[in-house]
């Protein structure tokens, strides 16, 4: 699958507005928000898709949710609610091939998705 965008974030070799990190996660603002906050939780670790996920994954996937539920608590999103969203390949509208769950909140969100 190659070098992604995001691997260059990873790598700092091009910059994002970073709100969270740790040994195994990373996550920045998307640039082309779609809600008041719109944050993409990574893996450091490539895995292009859902699709690549093995059973030995089911660890860091539950970091990146933690990651982002956590998150979501701390900016005062829990009681009104948000949305999280892993989109996979070509009919899943995924186009960065670098797994990421994008956390959407500040607005009422619609179902379903477009
Ligand atoms: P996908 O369509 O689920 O793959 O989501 C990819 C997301 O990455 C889109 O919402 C893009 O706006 C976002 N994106 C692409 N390049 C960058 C970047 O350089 N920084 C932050 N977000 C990006």
């Amino acid at each position: 699958m190659g070098d992604t965008i995001f691997a260059k974030i990873i790598r700092r070799e091009i910059p994002a507005d970073i709100v969270y990190e740790d040994d195994d996660v990373l996550a920045f603002r998307d640039v082309n928000a779609q809600a008041p906050t719109h944050i993409l939780f990574i893996p450091r670790r490539p895995i292009a898709t859902l699709n690549d996920l093995e059973d030995g994954d089911a660890t860091l996937i539950g970091k990146l949710v933690l990651a982002a539920t956590r998150y979501a608590r701390s900016e005062g999103f829990a009681e009104d609610g948000y949305r999280c969203v892993i989109n996979c390949n070509g009919h899943g509208g995924q186009s960065v091939y670098h797994l990421h769950l994008h956390l959407l909140a500040g607005r009422q969100m619609t179902w379903p998705p477009g």
